[in-house]
């Protein structure tokens, strides 16, 4: 039998044990909260895959903390065990910043990083503070995910690249499915990448690498960022095939594409000679501005030399009926563009600048 006293204190160490529980909880400990939105139970799995094994279930209405999400796979503490659900059953997704406001201060020591995804019509600048007056140090596209540090006053600290720095809230989501609703005027438009040269045909040759290699990782980051806002991309090539110039522009009109853009480096027999310049077929306005607008965004996102537009009477640009570009990224001949070429950084920078182009073409 219990005295009433023995229950008082009890109760009054259960209390002050909450109290401390609650006080001390790091905010690491989730990234984000939500409720199971199925009407019978949810598979929590081993590894972030429906083919993964089922370790457990969890029951439609119950809450859950999210430990970070990827790809649309929640990570959850399942009774100690490391687990998976899909995010596509998990509804009203809070991040713990805004879950839990008086424990922001402690997220920002938090290494426990949100995925988060740009949510913007063209591009979002990250700043070195978080204010709009701040200087920007880059752009982030639609659909680009970002690691959000910590979220304050409606600003992100956000990690991406390596670098550090604010963006707005207003323009992140932490659901990749909601930024796939595209705001880019990109969405839906059929849009050929035509990485240069391939198989025999090795393009110019630099001095550790083959333009046709370069010019196919440019291709393929930029057939992901235009997937990414929702275009319809149609590769001429994806891995080193040769493909005739002809069966290139023939490709582009079975498609009825929008824009055609073909990735090639350049090459010179002087070292020094080096940048960016974009061509076009002379066959109309179209053309002229879409080599302008790429040219611009290259220029932006590599900080190459502009050496410029320029009309040519290029196979694939004459005979598609799209409206055609060639863009020049840089020349293999000389040594440091050739080393930047190499990089993922920068062949990631110039699919941007080609995807942006694109973007502002139809702004
Ligand atoms: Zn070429």
């Amino acid at each position: 039998m219990l005295d009433k006293h023995l229950i008082r204190r009890s109760s009054l160490v259960v209390i002050i044990a909450l109290i401390a529980a609650v006080a001390f909880l790091p905010a690491s400990s989730y990234a984000a909260s939500g409720t199971i939105d199925v009407s019978t139970s949810l598979n929590v799995r081993a590894e972030p895959s429906n083919n993964a094994v089922v370790i457990g279930k969890l029951q439609g209405g119950q809450a859950v903390e999210i430990e970070e999400i990827r790809h649309d796979w929640g990570k959850i503490d399942y009774y100690g065990q490391e687990g998976y659900i899909s995010m596509v059953f998990v509804s009203g997704v809070q991040d713990s910043a805004s879950a839990a406001p008086n424990v922001q201060q402690t997220a920002v020591q938090s290494n426990a990083a949100t995925e988060g995804y740009v949510q913007v019509a063209t591009s979002l600048n990250v700043r070195t503070a978080p204010n709009m007056s701040a200087a920007v140090t880059e752009s982030l596209y639609n659909g680009e995910a970002v690691s959000i540090v910590s979220i304050q006053d409606n600003w992100a600290q956000v990690e991406h690249d390596g670098n550090t720095g604010y963006v707005s809230m207003d323009y992140i989501t932490t659901s990749e499915n909601e930024a796939s609703y595209s705001l880019s005027p990109l969405k839906g438009k059929t849009i050929v990448i035509d990485a240069g040269h391939g198989g025999k045909d090795s393009g110019a040759i630099g001095d550790y690498f083959y333009e046709k290699s370069a010019v196919l990782s440019i291709a393929l980051k930029a057939q992901e960022q235009l997937e990414n806002l929702g275009a319809n991309v149609i590769m001429t090539r994806d891995d080193d095939a040769f493909v005739a110039l002809e069966t290139r522009a023939a490709m582009s009109n079975a498609a009825h594409a929008s824009m055609f853009v073909s990735i090639h480096l350049n090459a010179s027999s002087e070292e020094y000679v080096n940048g960016t310049e974009v061509y076009y077929y002379p066959d109309g306005d179209t053309s002229v501005q879409l080599a302008s607008t790429v040219q611009e965004n290259l220029i932006s996102q590599l900080g190459s030399v502009d050496r410029g537009t320029q009309a040519a009477d290029f196979s694939v640009l004459r005979n598609t009926q799209a409206p055609a570009i060639l863009a020049e990224i840089g020349y293999i001949t000389n040594s440091a563009e050739a080393a930047n070429l190499l990089t993922d950084s920068y062949q990631q920078k110039a699919a941007t600048g080609i995807v942006k182009g694109l973007e502002t073409y139809y702004q």
